[in-house]
């Protein structure tokens, strides 16, 4: 049981415009907070520089202003919490759990680029800061929709960066900083991101942060299997038509379409869709794209 008040949140990095991939995270996130009666928070997660796209961000919170999923509060921007990770860092250095790594991608190769101890000969300006995570029992954990979890990080992870040599963050320790900061409860985003959860579950154990709860949806894949990347569907949710983008992501949350029948604005329509949202109803895994989905979506009126 989880005494603490429900909150959720949405956390797109600026790489590019939303899409139904990023629309079934904000969606389904949206709808676990509302249906809770908790709230809903959005942060932009624009901490590696040489992956984001100038304006990406503010199109995206205009997009999901566009569909209705506005949060209950501004968003916060990674960008302007280098202070807060810088703390977490130290507190990790101080305590032997974190330390500075001299070694390059070359060096760990022969590992496949597992990091279990320190193998350069070479001292770096500027090392990596790496979690110790050797002697770490196996993470355990019941994700609400893919069910039970087991990763040994210390076997299949190795040491972990929390801060890159080149001076960027490391998702990993920003993710865990913030979400606790923001007082996240329950986690829903993509399936492609279960595989860090371990990694992020001993960070707050290691920094005495508490475990929100996990909900990882189904990824939307192109039909030839991979991530959804150049698919039809990887293109720009269109904002002058929100409600068929609503309603391809409802049906790929697994929801009864006949519920949402007539409804002519983003907010009347999310108002229904909370009221009707099952959770019991949600797919652990979505099959791949048919080129039907693709024309149905960009067909639509
Ligand atoms: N920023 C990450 C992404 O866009 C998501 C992080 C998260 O939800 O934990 O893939």
């Amino acid at each position: 049981m989880n005494p603490r008040p429900y909150i959720g949140r949405f956390a797109p990095s600026p790489t590019g415009p939303l899409h139904m991939g990023s629309l079934l995270a904000a969606l389904g996130s949206w709808l676990r907070a509302r249906q809770a009666g908790g709230r809903w928070l959005v942060r932009i997660e624009d901490i590696d520089p040489p992956r984001e796209i100038p304006g990406a961000a503010d199109a995206q919170l205009r997009t999901l202003h566009a569909f209705g999923l506005v949060p209950d509060e501004p968003p916060v921007w990674q960008s302007r919490r280098s202070a807060h990770y810088q703390e977490a860092l130290e507190l990790l250095l101080q305590q032997g759990k974190a330390f500075a790594c001299h070694c390059s991608r070359m060096d760990l190769a022969a590992s496949n680029g597992i990091h279990r101890r320190c193998v350069s000969r070479h001292r770096r300006a500027n090392p990596a800061i790496r979690l110790r995570v050797a002697g770490q029992p196996p993470i355990t954990f019941t994700d609400l929709l893919q069910g039970p979890q087991r990763q040994d990080v210390a076997a299949d992870v190795g040491d972990f960066v929390l801060r890159r040599a080149d001076g960027p963050w490391a998702y990993q320790l920003a993710v865990v900083v913030d979400d606790a900061a923001q007082g996240i409860t329950e986690v829903v985003r993509g399936a492609d991101l279960l595989d860090s959860t371990p990694r992020q579950i001993l960070l707050q154990r290691m920094l005495g942060l508490p475990s929100p709860g996990w909900l990882h949806l189904p990824l939307v894949c192109a039909a030839d299997g991979r991530k959804l990347s150049k698919s039809l569907a990887a293109m720009p949710l269109d904002e002058r038509d929100p409600l068929s983008a609503l309603a391809l992501a409802w049906q790929w949350l697994g929801q009864d379409p006949t519920c949402l029948d007539g409804l002519s604005t983003p907010a009347a329509w999310l108002h229904q869709a909370t009221a009707a949202f099952d959770p019991d109803r949600l797919p652990r895994t979505l099959p791949p794209l048919a080129a039907t989905h693709n024309e149905t979506f960009m067909d639509s009126p």
